[in-house]
């Protein structure tokens, strides 16, 4: 059984003009240990994916049309709040985009990774190395002092000092390795970096990438990457589902994916890639938009854009079929895409 399979989910979001069909079947399948990359444009559901999985997203304006999230054998759609929050940190946990605007100005940065430890250790006391029966004072006191351990093992030189400090005397870089801090603190089974590098300039993109892959990989955690940029996905990733409108229409291992990608849509992606010696306008690029979800197209929602569609792809959402083991493509003319 995988830790996380998110089975066929649908999902629909209220809005001004409509209601729009935000997610489409969503299908994957997570592994202990695995770093997926969740990838596509901006507004293909990959954030709402992830914050569907800790139950994040307010309902309304949210609504599930279909499908489960099991994680673990349970489905987190029908949990109670009370047994989400406790999932919510200890058994999975998040990483945002922006660590200026997900750390508070006014709280030292030990004093909050020591609060997030704190709360979980109300339920998981051995998070904190202690025992069932402990009194406050004593899991305040070994709260703090993970909070230190906690920014020590993110690479925080003089933890010990720098705890006391406010996130204002931290640079960007470190800010993002406390946010990483106060998800890890929980020792979670799943991880969800939601464009957890996007804020940072790219020398220190790959120290935070680097950093959260040697974090993981030591915990057997798993993570759920998502990003608009397959550049990350290259360098952590073991696996890969690109997203297109609210469906996965390529998943597999990354290495495969990326060097035989079979889905119009991922073919695309990478030629539109920025490579040495390929001259400034001479990149590929994809015409059109993504489809508006109020009104989506009929069958295949990339149809519009795809240089192949023919009448036979607005007949249906095409189902994803194997072309090798473990590595899925949602196309019903994979049979006439050249090698
Ligand atoms: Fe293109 Fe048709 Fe394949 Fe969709 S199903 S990607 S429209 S060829």
């Amino acid at each position: 059984m995988p830790l996380l399979h998110i089975d066929n989910l649908h999902l629909a979001m209220r809005s001004f003009d409509g209601e729009a069909h935000v997610l489409n079947g969503v299908e994957l399948k997570v592994d202990k240990g695995e770093i997926w990359g969740l990838a596509g444009e901006t507004g293909c559901g990959k954030s709402v994916t992830g914050l569907s999985v800790s139950r994040l997203l307010g309902t309304p304006p949210a609504r599930y049309l279909q499908g489960r999230i099991l994680f673990d054998g349970q489905d987190v759609l029908t949990m109670d709040e009370r047994a989400m929050r406790r999932l919510r940190g200890r058994a999975i946990s998040m990483i945002f985009q922006d660590p200026s605007t997900n750390l508070n100005p006014v709280l030292r940065v030990g004093e909050q990774i020591a609060d997030v430890a704190f709360e979980i250790g109300r339920h998981a006391p051995e998070v904190l190395g202690l025992g069932p029966q402990t009194g406050l004072a004593e899991r305040r006191r070994a709260a703090k002092q993970l909070g230190v351990d906690m920014l020590e093992r993110v690479g925080i030189p003089d933890a010990a000092r720098r705890a006391h400090d406010y996130p204002h005397q931290f640079s960007g870089g470190m800010r993002q390795r406390v946010l990483i801090a106060m998800a890890l603190v929980g020792q979670p089974r799943l991880l969800i970096a939601d464009e957890p590098t996007t804020a940072l300039d790219v020398t220190l993109q790959a120290q935070i990438l680097r950093l959260l892959s040697d974090l993981v990989k030591r915990s057997d955690t798993a993570v759920l990457m998502i990003t608009h940029n397959l550049g990350v996905v290259a360098q952590i990733c073991s696996h890969v589902a690109v997203m297109y409108a609210g469906h996965v229409v390529e998943s597999g291992r990354t290495r495969e994916v990326l060097r035989s990608p079979q889905h119009p849509y991922t073919r695309a992606l990478l030629a539109a890639l920025p490579r040495p010696g390929v001259p400034r306008g001479q990149l590929a690029n994809l015409p059109g938009r993504v489809p508006d979800l109020i009104r989506p197209p009929p069958g295949c929602r990339f149809a519009p854009r795809c240089a192949r569609a023919t009448s036979a792809c607005t007949v249906a959402t095409p189902a994803s079929v194997a072309v090798s083991d473990q590595h899925l493509v949602a196309c019903i003319h994979l049979d006439e895409v050249p090698p």
